[in-house]
């Protein structure tokens, strides 16, 4: 982590961007890294950030590119990313466009116009448009202020999100030779962070890299319960009437969530690669402009949706590594507002992650470096420690404590259920039956479920039976454990997930009482499920019923204003500005200035409008 350097003595310095930040974007002091970062490419100098989802990354380039003389060129892998933030630019007064292929000939030629004249601060293009050499030979021939890469993890294949179209941006540093470079991202650890510099040529770059922590976040994880999606949907239906995203790993999961929700009347849409593009722009128009939608996705929904309200992501079914959970889950609670995340997994999900790392056609190491970030997730997600705190570590954080607030650390403290006994049972069950059976027939072979007096075989064996003073939960939990710690596996040769016991010395020390197996709680204790916390966000929320009177009605007015403009409420101002609108009741447009998030630009344009709904509710 650098310390700011001083700025040059020449040009704009960090004092003019405090003075963009208050009359722009209207807030009062830079949160974290951003003025070092800022103070760095204002002086010229390459930069490489790393700031959490949330913190305020793109006003690190943003800023720099409207003080220095010239157009800043950033790049951005996904459209609906670049037309967010030109949104939300233009909303603040500030002279932004985009290059992208939606856009038509005539618009874009106006604004590489515009650009050559020196009347552009901000020009989005995407990383395909930069690699031809057009594009650059063109950027070449104005002023340009400062390149920045957005989502620059993408340039690394250490990353979680490789894109070969980044890999061309490199030649940039020789293109632009004098022009500061700035490269950020929001998950990067030791090896990507030194891949992006080298493969981006910002060898002599400055590293801001800030805490992982997102304190707004409260995390939880569960197994999943052997009941397909209902618990998906309970999760949902707790977190009633607010914007969220609920992942699954396959199309027919999305649908069938999907489906299920609209059924429990939860307004939800579907979203995934195998939707034709226009269905999918749409929908996710609907998710950014509606309050309170739903979104069931695919992982190929995200990247780029800064809609900032977003409440809660529910992982269906598990991501890949820490990093994707990470990022996704970070799509909760942009606006710093507390949000939930509860990842749902099994040994299934460990199972078919880890083959589909051990099969990867990538390179040895990097094929072994998924597999044990595979790994590393089922640790973190079935382990007991502190999960913010978790991974903050994996992140290469020192020092962090725990957050006190997910499920782990609000879990009262045990010493743990020795389950030996019932591993030894259910080991046992397996190798006697002739691992032939999955886990349902193996639970009932345990209970004596009449199923197996059958097969006559099968109901004389000493194992039949012996379990009964278990239920049919309590089993699962324990050979889920059983599969968590390695002691059975699953094959699913056939489609049908078999149990066996893999290795015969492990197996031999379980039944010779050498090894034990421990399990959080008591299986044949059935216990009510945890709720899901929303104490912490009621109270964040509480408005007085005068005010909240004032919020709806600011609420409503910024919908018709959104309409009206057509782009998404959030870029006109966040709920917590209307909130904080709805406490202050400012008078007059002098007072509504003091309100953070409102720059100059918005308390002209809307400020009379608002204080006239300020003065009409009293
Ligand atoms: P990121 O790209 O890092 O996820 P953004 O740049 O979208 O984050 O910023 C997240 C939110 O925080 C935005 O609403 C932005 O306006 C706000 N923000 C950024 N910097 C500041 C600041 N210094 N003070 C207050 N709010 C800020
Ligand atoms: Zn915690």
């Amino acid at each position: 982590m650098s310390a700011p350097l001083p700025v040059a003595d020449s040009g704009p310095d960090l004092k003019s961007a405090r003075t963009i930040l208050r009359r722009v974007y209207g807030y009062q002091s830079f949160r974290g890294l951003q003025e070092g970062a800022i103070g760095e490419a204002l002086a010229g100098r390459d930069v490489l950030a790393v700031l959490p989802t949330g913190g305020g990354k793109s006003l690190c380039y943003q800023i720099p590119a409207i003080l220095r003389p010239g157009v800043g060129i950033v790049v951005s892998p996904l459209i609906a990313l670049m037309a967010d933030q030109v949104d939300a630019l233009k909303q603040a007064g500030v002279r932004a466009e985009r290059l992208d292929s939606s856009q038509s000939l005539d618009d874009r030629s106006a604004a590489m116009r515009q650009a050559s004249a020196g009347e552009m601060d901000l020009l989005y293009v995407s990383p395909e448009a930069l690699a031809g050499s057009a594009l650059v030979q063109r950027l070449q021939q104005m002023p340009v202020s400062l390149i920045a890469i957005d989502e620059a993890h993408c340039v690394s294949q250490w990353g979680h999100d490789f894109r070969p179209d980044y890999r061309a941006l490199g030649r940039l540093a020789d293109a632009f030779p004098n022009v500061p470079r700035m490269a950020v991202t929001a998950t990067a650890d030791a090896r990507t962070r030194a891949d992006i510099n080298a493969q981006l040529r910002l060898e002599s770059a400055s590293e801001f890299v800030d805490s992982f922590d997102r304190p707004n976040l409260t995390l939880a994880a569960e197994r999943k319960d052997g009941r397909g999606h209902d618990r998906v949907a309970a999760l949902v239906k707790a977190q009633k009437g607010l914007s969220g995203i609920v992942y699954a790993g396959t199309r027919d999961g999305v649908e069938e969530i999907a489906a299920g929700l609209e059924r429990a009347g939860v307004p939800a849409l579907a979203y995934h690669a195998g939707l034709d593009p226009r269905a999918r722009s749409e929908r996710q128009r609907r998710f950014l402009d509606e309050d309170g939608l739903v979104m069931v996705a695919t992982v190929a929904f995200g990247m780029g949706v800064d809609k900032p309200d977003v409440r809660f992501v529910i992982h269906a079914d598990p991501p890949k590594s820490l990093e994707a959970y990470w990022q996704e889950v970070g799509r909760a609670g942009r606006d710093g507002e507390p949000a939930d995340a509860t990842a749902l997994y099994g040994p299934g999900d460990m199972r078919r992650i880890v083959r589909w790392a051990e099969q990867s056609d990538a390179e040895d190491d990097i094929r072994k470096m998924q597999v044990r970030k595979a790994r590393q997730l089922f640790a973190f997600l079935d382990g007991a420690a502190c999960r913010r705190a978790a991974v903050r570590r994996y992140f290469g954080e020192t020092g962090v404590e725990d957050c006190g607030v997910c499920d782990n650390c609000l879990r009262p403290a045990s010493d743990g259920f020795d389950a030996t006994r019932f591993s030894q049972m259910a080991v046992s069950a397996v190798v006697r039956t002739g691992q032939r059976f999955g886990r349902g027939r193996i639970i009932q072979h345990l209970i004596g479920e009449p199923k197996d007096q059958i097969d006559q075989d099968l109901s004389a064996l000493s194992t039949f039976g012996v379990g009964a003073e278990l239920g049919k939960t309590g089993w699962r939990t324990v050979i889920d454990q059983l599969l968590f710690d390695g002691l059975l596996g699953e094959d699913d040769a056939d489609m049908r997930p078999t149990l066996y016991a893999p290795d015969k010395e492990i197996t031999r020390s379980l039944f010779a009482g050498d090894i034990s197996v421990a399990l959080r709680e008591d299986p044949t204790v059935v216990r009510p499920r945890r709720k899901t916390k929303k104490a912490a966000r009621e109270e964040a929320e509480a408005l007085s019923d005068r005010d909240r009177a004032l919020f709806e009605s600011l609420r409503a007015w910024r919908s018709a204003t959104a309409k009206a403009g057509n782009v998404p409420p959030y870029v006109i101002f966040h709920d917590k500005t209307l909130r904080q609108i709805a406490v202050d009741r400012p008078a007059s447009i002098e007072g509504l200035r003091g309100v953070a998030g409102v720059g100059e630009t918005k308390a002209q344009r809307y400020g009379e409008e608002i204080v006239a709904r300020v003065l009409e509710a009293g």
